[in-house]
C-alpha cells in the first residue's frame, strides 16, 4: 500500500477501511458480474450501507459530508476490484451532484437518501446516437403542456445502469429555437413511467453487468413539472458542473484497477523463472514496472490536484481533463504491460488482468474521449499562453 505526503490521516484511514471492505465483500464477486453480465445489486447495496455512495454529500440527506478527494480514494479501492463496479457506484454520485446542486428541497429529500443507501442506483442520460462527444447535438425534447408539465420525446443510448436504475437524470431540449447550450434542461425521470422503454441489445467488451443500455426510448413520457431539475435552460451548466467532478472521480477507478494489475504482475515476476532466474531480474521486465509506477504516480498527483481544486471551489476544467487523460490512457498502458509481464497466463481468466484490460479500454472514451480531453487542454493552454 503506497503512503503519501499529500493525503490527510483521515483520508488515509478512509482509504484503508474501503480497501479492506472491497477486498472482502466486493472483489470476490466481480468475475461473476462480468461473466454472467448481471447487475451487482447486492454489492451496490453494501456500498450504500457502508456510506460509500454519498461520501461527498451533506449528511442531512444521508451523505458523508466529505470531499471529492475522499470519494476518489474510495472509488480507487472499488476500481481495484472492478472498474465496472466503480462506475455503478460513481454514476449514482454524479446524478446526486446535479440533484444536490440544482434540486429543490423536496427533490433532495425524495431521491438522495435512497440513492445513498444503495436502494436506488441512478443513470445519467446524456448521450444519444447523434450526440456523443458533440453533446450539444442531442435531439430529445421536453415540450411543456398546458398544465406546465413536460412531454419527453427522444432516444438515448449507452447509459450505465440504464437498464435497471429507478432514477434517471435526463437532458432534453426545452427550447429548440436557441443554441442547445441555452435551451437544454435536466429532468428526473423514474423507471416505470408510461412511455419509457429500455433495451440492452448490443453486448460490450467490458463494463459487463452494468446494464449499459443500447436504447432508452422516451415516447411522450409525461414528466411532472416538479421533476424538472433547476430552471429551464440550466441543462448545459449542469452538465459542465457534473463533468469536472465526474472526470476527477473516474480517475480513481482506473488508477485502482491499474494498481491492482501492477501488484499482480510484480508478484508474478518475482516468482516466475525463465532462463534460470526470476523474470524481474531481466531489465526488460523490471523497467516496465518502473514505467508503470511512474505513470500511476503521475496520474495520482494530477488527480489529486484536480480534486483539491474542486473541493476549494476553483474551476478545474483543464486540470480534470489532464487528470482524466493521463489516468485513463496511463491505466490502459499499465494494464497492457502487466499482461505482457505475465505472458500467456495473463491473457486467461486465471488472473483478473484480462477483465481489467477490457474494462479499462472504455476509459479512452467514456466521460469524454481522449480527443475531447486534448481539445479542452489545448484550448485552455493557448488561452493561458496567448490570452483569450
Ligand atoms: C460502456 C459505456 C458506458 C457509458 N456510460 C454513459 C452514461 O452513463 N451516460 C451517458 O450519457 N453516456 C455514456 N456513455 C457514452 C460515452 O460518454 C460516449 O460514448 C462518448 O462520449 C463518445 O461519444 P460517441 O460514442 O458518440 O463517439 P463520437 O462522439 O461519435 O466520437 C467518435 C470518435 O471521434 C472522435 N471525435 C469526435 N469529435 C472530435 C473532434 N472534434 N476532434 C477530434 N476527435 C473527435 C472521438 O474522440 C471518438 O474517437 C457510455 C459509453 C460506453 C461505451
Amino acid at each position: 500500500m503506497y503512503e503519501s505526503l499529500h493525503y490527510t490521516q483521515e483520508e488515509l484511514d478512509l482509504r484503508d477501511q474501503a480497501r479492506a471492505f472491497v477486498e472482502e465483500e466486493i472483489a470476490p464477486y466481480m468475475a461473476e458480474m462480468d461473466r454472467e453480465n448481471k447487475y451487482p445489486w447486492k454489492q451496490f447495496k453494501r456500498l450504500g450501507e457502508m456510506g460509500y455512495i454519498g461520501i461527498r454529500f451533506p449528511t442531512e440527506y444521508g451523505g458523508g459530508g466529505k470531499t471529492i478527494v475522499a470519494e476518489t480514494l474510495v472509488n480507487e479501492q472499488v476500481g481495484r476490484a472492478s472498474i465496472a463496479m466503480a462506475c455503478a457506484r460513481s454514476v449514482t454520485s454524479y446524478v446526486a451532484h446535479a440533484i444536490n446542486e440544482y434540486g429543490t428541497e423536496e427533490q433532495k429529500r425524495k431521491y438522495l437518501p435512497k440513492m445513498f443507501a444503495g436502494d436506488w442506483p441512478a443513470a445519467e442520460c446524456l448521450t444519444e446516437a447523434m450526440g456523443g462527444s458533440d453533446a450539444a447535438r442531442i435531439k430529445t425534447t421536453a415540450r411543456k403542456d398546458p398544465d406546465g408539465n413536460y412531454i419527453l420525446t427522444g432516444e438515448k443510448r449507452f447509459q450505465a445502469s440504464g437498464g435497471v436504475a429507478p432514477v434517471l437524470l435526463v437532458y432534453a431540449l426545452t427550447d429548440t429555437t436557441v443554441n442547445p447550450r441555452e435551451g437544454m434542461s435536466g429532468f428526473i425521470v423514474e423507471k416505470g413511467w408510461e412511455g419509457l422503454h429500455t433495451a440492452r441489445q448490443f453486448d460490450t467488451l467490458g463494463y459487463r453487468g452494468l446494464e449499459v443500455v443500447s436504447e432508452m426510448v422516451f415516447s411522450r413520457v409525461k414528466v411532472p413539472k416538479e421533476n424538472r431539475l433547476g430552471k429551464e435552460g440550466d441543462g448545459w451548466p449542469m452538465i459542465v458542473s457534473m463533468l469536472n467532478g465526474e472526470r476527477t472521480i473516474i480517475c480513481g477507478a482506473f488508477i485502482g484497477s491499474a494498481q491492482r494489475c501492477m501488484e499482480i504482475a510484480a508478484k508474478y515476476s518475482s516468482e516466475r523463472i525463465a532462463f534460470h532466474k526470476p523474470i524481474r531480474k531481466w531489465e526488460a521486465v523490471s523497467f516496465k514496472l518502473a514505467d508503470m509506477a511512474v505513470t500511476l504516480e503521475s496520474a495520482r498527483l494530477l488527480n489529486l490536484q484536480a480534486g483539491r481544486m474542486i473541493d476549494r471551489g476553483l474551476d478545474a476544467t483543464k486540470e480534470a481533463a489532464m487528470a482524466k487523460l493521463v489516468a485513463t490512457e496511463g491505466a490502459f498502458e499499465v494494464i497492457h504491460n502487466a499482461m505482457q509481464i505475465m505472458g500467456g497466463i495473463g491473457y486467461t481468466t486465471d488472473y483478473s488482468i484480462e477483465r481489467h484490460f477490457r474494462d479499462a479500454r472504455n476509459g479512452l472514451f467514456v466521460a469524454g474521449s481522449s480527443e475531447m480531453m486534448r481539445l479542452i487542454i489545448q484550448r485552455d493552454t493557448y488561452k493561458e499562453l496567448l490570452g483569450p
